[in-house]
């Protein structure tokens, strides 16, 4: 296939790089901004095997968070404090960041807070939450540096026209973005800048035998001085030997609905589920503990056992005065590892990976493409 490229296309489109990045995520495409920013005179490559990216980055529900009581208490539980800490630090300064790079209308942040349900049935757990909230606001003191992150919130329930529901715990600083604008921001921004994309382009080996390294995809092999992976789910395929399991994620959207009351990003079942506003609409999403095994794959796709679910929710307890109709269903895949912390390193010589947002990627995934470009020294 290569051959068929011309002298021209061979020396300036598949040659010369400094540094390719595999995958154009918002990992990949971060670390490609950081890199262009800090050495503009770097030639940068991202190879994405999508005609848009295919993982998780243009499929998430645009939640700007770091953290419920129930989750983090979850994370508690496998990782020490120190741990649980540095990731809620990654999370709270990758939004920082994302901000930062993008500017807050480009990405439509709004921050209209995070809440935490708790339906009639779990009112125990509900009140060990609560009587958490002091220990949490001061562990997340040191690097969220805010006062009284975390309250209870009870005037949420009866404004939002819940049904069933005990408590609300509300998160202050906790918002929403557009994923879509977001995501094509980036492109443009790391565009504008002279990183080339190349869409349609599946990475099949890298070879690194030599100074320069070939990357063989689909398309033709490309030559760089260093390569990054970050190919989040799909990681195995290049470096097998990672700890990287792909994690299914399925959406659903609403019609718009007349004089919706839900405002704000809310998580329920420590996180497994979790729904906001989106123009007039709800945006409904998780449900992956009701069948891991089945969700345990690259495959994009929708179950019965999870979309249902996922709709009893919607008209029994978050909109139970009304049925509009679903009008999108999708899903994205995420990366998860035993180990709940990312996987920044060096391969090889030359060659490096940013992978395992273990579903947090949005809050983290900026501050993780600074880290690993952070490594290439060129
Ligand atoms: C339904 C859903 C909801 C979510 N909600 C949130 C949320 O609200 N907040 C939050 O913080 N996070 C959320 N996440 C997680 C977040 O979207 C991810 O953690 C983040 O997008 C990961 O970014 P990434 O760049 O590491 O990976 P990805 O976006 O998956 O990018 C990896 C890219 O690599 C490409 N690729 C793979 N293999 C190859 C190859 N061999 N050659 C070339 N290209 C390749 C893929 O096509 C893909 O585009 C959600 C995820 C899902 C699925």
């Amino acid at each position: 296939m290569s051959n068929l490229f011309s002298y021209w296309e061979q020396k300036s489109f598949l040659s010369g790089f400094d540094v390719i990045i595999i995958g154009s995520g918002i990992v990949g495409l971060s670390a490609s901004l950081y890199l262009k920013l800090k050495q503009p005179s770097l030639k940068i490559g991202v190879l994405e095997s999508g005609f848009l990216p295919a993982g998780a980055s243009t499929k998430n529900a645009g939640f700007t968070c770091f953290g419920s009581i129930s989750e983090l208490e979850i994370e508690l539980e496998s990782g020490s404090e120190n741990e649980v800490l540095n990731r809620i630090d990654m999370r709270w300064r990758g939004l920082e960041k994302l901000r930062k790079n993008l500017g807050d209308s480009a990405i439509c942040f709004e921050q209209n807070g995070g809440y935490e349900l708790f339906k009639n049935k779990e009112a125990d757990f509900a009140h060990h939450c609560i009587d958490r909230i002091p220990w949490f606001n001061s562990f997340l003191k040191p690097v969220i540096r805010k006062h009284d992150i975390y309250a209870v919130s009870s005037d949420k329930i009866a404004e939002s026209g819940m049904k069933g529901i005990f408590k609300i715990i509300k998160n202050k600083y906790e918002g929403q973005i557009d994923t879509g604008k977001m995501m094509s921001a980036l492109l443009s921004r790391v565009q504008g800048l002279g990183v080339n994309v190349f869409n349609n382009c599946l990475v099949q080996k890298i070879d690194n035998a030599s100074d320069y390294k070939n990357i063989i995809t689909n398309q033709g092999v490309f030559k760089s001085r260093s390569i990054i992976v970050a190919t989040n789910a799909f990681a195995k395929n290049l470096i097998p030997e990672l700890d990287v399991t792909p994690g299914r994620g399925q959406v659903l959207i609403t019609a718009p609905i007349k004089d919706l009351k839900i405002k704000g990003a809310f998580h329920y079942n420590r996180g497994y589920t979790y729904f906001r506003n989106i123009d007039d609409r709800i945006l409904l999403g998780g449900g992956r503990n009701l069948d891991f095994k089945g969700e345990e794959t690259h495959e994009p796709g929708v179950t019965p056992i999870i979309q249902n679910e996922l709709e009893k929710l919607l008209y029994e307890t978050i909109i139970p005065r009304q049925k509009p109709k679903i009008e999108y269903r999708w899903s994205g895949v995420m990366g998860f590892g035993k180990d709940l912390s990312p996987i920044i390193k060096q391969i090889s010589p030359g060659v490096f990976c940013a992978v395992r947002c273990n579903g947090m990627g949005v809050a983290m995934g900026s501050i993780l493409g600074e880290q690993v470009a952070d490594m290439i020294h060129i």
